[in-house]
């Protein structure tokens, strides 16, 4: 099938390559000139890391990653833990994949590299989708440089602020959550006992939260989350103020060493959309933030992207009728997504106590069960770290 890619990020190439696998022809527009992926990092949790090694590049993913050994809620203030969820070799054991951090510019350049090797030339930077004509038969996209391309099929993962999904669907409403993001990369020494704890740290407290994490041995990715009301810009690379950021995390002493060395954070507003009820019309599909983009609170905005492009792949035919194939898709995929969007908006709110029992059920029984009985930790994660898309085993071994 002749299938037309809006949007190289990882949604879009991860399609192209599942789909270029599989026997179709794919061509992928980016309106970006270079593929050059915002310094920002990322979580795999083993969800995606299966889909990855069913692709054949899962090696090549955690061997330009990090694969910490646990993930560590912990008092922003007081560093008590709260929870432990052990990762690393007991991720490997219970999911079939490790849980895997990395530089989202090195999973984004093995994608686009391995899309090349599946299918050669089917990468088109600097090209724009601007208008759609969508029939039942049959599906032409313009661009901004007034070139018209046809396909059988469309499928947008041009991301957040969708082309695709607007001329298909008309404009979103999105919410403001009240929550503003500060992120940055920070360079470390390893060797530096100041330096914050290996591993994944959530590090809670009133009304905000820090996210760390290692990317390479000696670069931490740091995303920090206050609520706030004089900031609504959704972009993600706006530069913010390093001395706000920390005041606003003033008195949390593990993390201070780590603020200090910050330059300049960049800072973004979270929206939060509901799930839709269509994810594609006549020949036109949408995958990845387009359709269910989510709040950063579970890390698993690019997970879902990489299901998604897999899960399509399965499904879709190398020929004949492609409407049950989208129709599936949504049904198989849109309950996961919907249900993963909900938990990452009520982490939103547990990890700012801005729900007292919440609180409560998250922090005691849940620790004291970390302790006593890991195992009883990660059942709890079967559903997401060991689901995924068809095509894939399911992941819990244990
Ligand atoms: C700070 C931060 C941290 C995150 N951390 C994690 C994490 O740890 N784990 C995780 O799984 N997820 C994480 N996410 C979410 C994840 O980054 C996104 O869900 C994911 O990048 C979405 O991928 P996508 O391909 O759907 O969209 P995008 O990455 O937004 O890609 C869309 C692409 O389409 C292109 N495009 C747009 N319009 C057009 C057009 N008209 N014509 C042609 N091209 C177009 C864009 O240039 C872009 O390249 C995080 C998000 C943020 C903001």
């Amino acid at each position: 099938m002749r299938i037309l890619i809006a949007g190289a990020g990882i949604a879009g190439l991860a399609a192209a390559l599942a789909l270029a696998r599989k026997g179709h022809s794919v061509q992928v527009i980016e309106q970006a000139a270079a593929l050059e992926e915002v310094g920002a990092g990322l979580q795999l949790g083993p969800n995606a890391m299966r889909v990855l090694d069913a692709l054949g590049i899962g090696e090549k993913v955690a061997a330009a990653g990090q694969s910490p050994a646990a993930i560590t809620l912990r008092d922003g203030r007081s560093a008590r833990e709260i929870l432990k969820v052990p990762l690393g070799e007991a991720a490997k054991r219970r999911w079939g994949a490790a849980y895997v951090t990395l530089h989202r510019a090195d999973l984004v350049a093995i994608l686009a590299e391995a899309l090349e090797r599946a299918q050669p030339g089917a990468l088109h930077l600097g090209v724009t989708l601007t208008d759609i004509d969508n029939r039942a038969d049959g599906v032409a996209i313009a661009t901004a440089s007034g070139e018209t391309l046809a396909a059988e099929l469309l499928i947008g993962a041009d991301g957040i602020r969708s082309v695709v999904r607007e001329v298909l669907f008309g404009p979103d409403t999105p919410r403001f959550t009240g929550h503003v993001a500060w992120r940055a990369l920070v360079r470390i020494d390893p060797a530096d006992p100041a330096a914050p704890p290996p591993g994944v740290g959530a590090w809670l407290g009133a009304r905000r939260h820090a996210v760390t994490y290692r990317i390479r041995p000696d670069l931490v990715n740091l995303v920090a989350v206050t609520e706030q009301s004089d900031w609504r810009d959704e972009g993600w690379n706006l530069p913010g103020d390093a001395d706000r950021l920390r005041a606003d995390f003033a008195g949390w002493k593990v993390l201070a060493p780590l603020l200090a060395r910050v330059e300049t954070p960049l800072r973004w507003a979270l929206f939060d959309r509901k799930p839709m009820r269509a994810w594609h019309d006549n020949r036109a599909l949408l995958i990845g933030d387009a359709c269910h983009p989510m709040l950063p609170f579970l890390a698993q905005g690019a997970a879902m992207g990489i299901e998604d492009g897999y899960a399509l792949a399965e499904l879709l035919p190398l020929e004949g009728e492609i409407e049950p194939a989208l129709a599936r898709f949504f049904a198989l995929r849109q309950p996961r997504t919907a249900r993963i969007q909900a938990m990452a908006r009520s982490n939103g709110v547990d990890f700012h106590e801005g729900n007292p029992l919440a609180t409560l059920a998250m922090r005691l029984p849940l620790g004291r069960a970390a302790s006593a009985r890991p195992d009883a930790v990660m059942a709890r994660w079967d559903w997401l770290y060991g689901g995924g898309p068809i095509g894939i085993r399911s992941g819990i071994l244990a």
